[in-house]
């Protein structure tokens, strides 16, 4: 089952959807870093993680 995230931050229209949850922790750590200049609490990271269902 795909995971997906979508960046929390306003007005931010970030999405990633992988197959790989480290892939996507990987993504946001990286998007978090080079858009908003700063780094992503462990916790918030989880929480924001969706399990996608494929239709
Ligand atoms: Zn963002």
């Amino acid at each position: 089952m795909p995971y997906q995230f979508s960046c929390s931050t306003e007005s931010c229209q970030f999405m990633i959807r992988s197959s790989s949850a480290d892939e996507v922790r990987r993504l946001v750590r990286a998007h978090v870093r080079m858009t908003h200049g700063g780094r992503i609490d462990h916790a918030d990271l989880e929480r924001g993680m969706e399990r996608v269902k494929l239709a």
